[in-house]
């Protein structure tokens, strides 16, 4: 007897489509168009667990509410409890600024069940993500041999390169070093890695410029002996004061020693777009990785990183994952993003990114980034025009960290929430040197010079 066919109507009333699904389609993409429609997008702010518990407590139920209703519980209490990163006076952290083309094709991705993590099965993809780490190879100066993938963040993305720079001195000869050279002013992220990687994070002593130069490094190195260490990190544009550290004299400490030469450009990395400030990275073309968060100030929706490699099969060496169930992805030649970086299972997160490189063209590129950068030299220069207002550091790129005379931590703080109260704007404390201090990170080309004003104003 042949066995019966199983396939249950619950299963069919999930997956499959009807006229209530279609309405759901209708319903979610009038949504989202609204939404990025949205000018300005209200700045929103934070409720607490009680808050949500009252109106979404139970909102998973073993027969659910319907596709309309768990929209609408999103649309009219959820959404409105999640800050705009994309409001043009939300300046705090890294802020997410997505072009439409963008935002709108993530949308599509979600859509068409791509499996990003191989060639075999997402061919098309990663032929576009590709072209996407070309166009910021080729801004990096970075050979054709160079490649890599899209990650989720800047975080995985050093982790994935620090991983790499040591496998690839195993490899070579055995040795087991344990030490990452790097500033104080280095994300957070790298003594992440190093925690995870069990390795030691050696601080390179910086002036008063704050930046890494190759003398201060070649110092610590033979310190310490340049042998025990697999990496330097250097950073282009460090997250809190936009410093870009001396890529080319550390590059050819690096050269000198053999050392894996690491850039970390998340945030910054997207200044290579912009002629104006296109010397300051003079000696990135060195690196031997290099990484740049798209959603940081490429335009581009969480969460991407791109990821780099001068030589991408030290990389794969280093990352591909074996098994029996994968023999048939990894004993071919096709590129595989998978093998490039920690994770397996991946998103085609590049291809939002690649949608609007295409769509907008780079130029477009080009000119916001140099836009976002007139408006952060317009902040300066107004911090500096008012009395009770002082630069403590001029960025290179478009943070801009401030103080106001007679504050302290507590008049920051009341200032910040304040402000989010009046939904004014999205600006919290930073501290430097132990010091307490306003910041500004500009990455959305809708952020204006009156925006910047009534901000500056609001602390008289
Ligand atoms: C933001 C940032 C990171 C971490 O990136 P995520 O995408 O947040 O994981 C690393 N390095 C620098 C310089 C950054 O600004």
């Amino acid at each position: 007897m042949r066995a019966q066919p199983v396939t249950g109507p619950r299963l069919g009333r999930v997956h499959g489509f009807n006229d209530e699904t279609k309405r759901l389609g209708e319903s979610i993409l009038r949504y989202a168009a609204e939404r990025l429609a949205l000018d300005p997008v209200p700045l929103d702010s934070p409720r607490t667990p009680a808050e949500l518990d009252a109106v979404a407590g139970g909102a998973i139920s073993a027969k659910g509410i319907g596709g309309q209703s768990a929209l609408e519980l999103f649309e009219d209490e959820l959404a409105l409890a999640c800050l705009s990163t994309d409001h043009p006076r939300y300046l705090s952290f890294i802020p997410c600024a997505p072009t439409r083309e963008a935002a709108m094709f993530d949308l599509v991705v979600g859509a068409s069940s791509i499996y990003g993590g191989s060639w075999l099965e997402g061919a098309g993809a990663v032929y576009a993500e590709n072209q996407a780490l070309r166009w910021i190879a080729n801004l990096a100066g970075l050979p054709e041999s160079a490649g890599g993938g899209f990650v989720q963040g800047g975080t995985i993305g050093n982790l994935s390169a620090l991983v790499t720079a040591r496998e690839t001195v195993r490899a070579r000869t055995g040795a087991r070093p344990f030490r990452v050279a790097s500033t104080p002013g280095s994300h957070s992220s790298i003594a992440s890695a190093c925690q995870v990687m069990d390795t030691e994070l050696v601080g390179v002593p910086v002036g008063d410029d704050l930046r890494l130069t190759g003398a201060a490094l070649r110092q610590v190195l033979l310190d310490e002996g340049p042998e025990s260490f697999f990496a330097v990190v250097a950073t282009a544009g460090t997250t809190n004061l936009g410093v870009i550290d001396d890529l080319e004299s550390v590059a050819a400490v690096c050269e000198e020693f053999g050392i894996w030469f690491h850039v970390d450009g998340a945030y910054g990395g997207a200044g290579l777009a912009a002629p104006s400030i296109r010397a300051n990275y003079a000696g990135v073309e060195r690196a031997d990785s290099f990484i740049v968060d798209p959603h940081k100030w490429l335009f581009a929706p969480f969460d991407c990183c791109a990821l780099l490699y001068r030589d991408p099969p030290l990389a794969r060496a280093a990352h591909t994952q074996h098994a029996s169930y994968l023999d048939v992805l990894t004993e071919k030649p096709d590129w595989n993003p998978t093998d490039y970086s920690i994770g397996l299972t991946r998103r085609a997160r590049g291809l939002p990114f690649w949608f609007s490189l295409v769509a907008n063209g780079t130029d477009a590129y080009t000119e916001a980034i140099e836009g976002t950068l007139r408006v952060a030299r317009f902040a300066e220069d107004e911090v500096s025009r008012r009395d009770y207002l002082e630069v403590v550091h001029h960025s290179d790129l478009t943070v801009v960290v401030f103080r106001r005379l007679g504050w302290g931590p507590r008049d920051y703080q009341q200032w910040s929430d304040r402000l989010l109260e009046r939904q004014e704007g999205f600006v919290v404390p930073t501290s430097h040197a132990g010091e307490t201090l306003a910041r500004f990170a500009i990455v959305n080309p809708r952020t204006t010079t009156d925006d910047i004003v009534v901000i500056l104003d609001s602390m008289a």
